[in-house]
């Protein structure tokens, strides 16, 4: 799917086939999802999606099937832009095993207030509901990947 956002439900983006809207839901990300329209089979999200508010952000911690890996950035933060292309990467790699977001601190400051959240980047990784993982600093993609692991493994 091309053009990718968030709701409240799910992943929303345009099928690459037909052009029609489609929404993932987020309890089923990981699964083999079509297009409602023309059945074309949908690529599992491979990018980090931005998460615009608290509501959306409380669902997906509640809805997803998938360990959620979470970025916490802001504008004015260097090592913050200087992580960004890793945890890009990272997200490719584990495109339909695990769903990568990032909260801009600035924008939803809410959600960073209530974790806790008192330095940036942070990288805070969930799996069923629950914090699993918690990373301080522009970590190597490979330690970002040893969380998702031990996450990925926990039960
Ligand atoms: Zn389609």
């Amino acid at each position: 799917m091309s053009g990718l956002r968030l709701d409240k439900s799910g992943v929303i983006g345009a099928c690459p086939k037909c052009g029609k809207l489609n929404r993932m839901a987020f309890a089923s990300l990981g699964k083999t999802s079509r297009c409602g329209s023309c059945r074309e089979e949908l690529e599992p999200v491979s990018e980090p999606l931005e998460v615009m508010d608290s509501a959306v952000f409380r669902s997906v911690i509640k809805e997803s099937s998938l360990p959620l890996v979470v970025d916490f950035w802001a504008e004015w933060c260097g090592p913050c832009k200087m992580f960004a292309p890793e945890f890009a990467r990272t997200a490719k790699e584990w495109s339909g095993r695990a769903l990568f977001l990032k909260l801009n601190t600035g924008q939803v400051p809410d959600v960073s207030q209530q974790l806790l959240v008192n330095a940036i980047p942070t990288i805070i990784l969930w799996k069923s509901g629950k914090e699993r993982e918690r990373i301080q600093g522009a970590v190597p993609g490979k330690v970002l990947t040893q969380a998702i692991n031990k996450v990925e493994s926990s039960s």
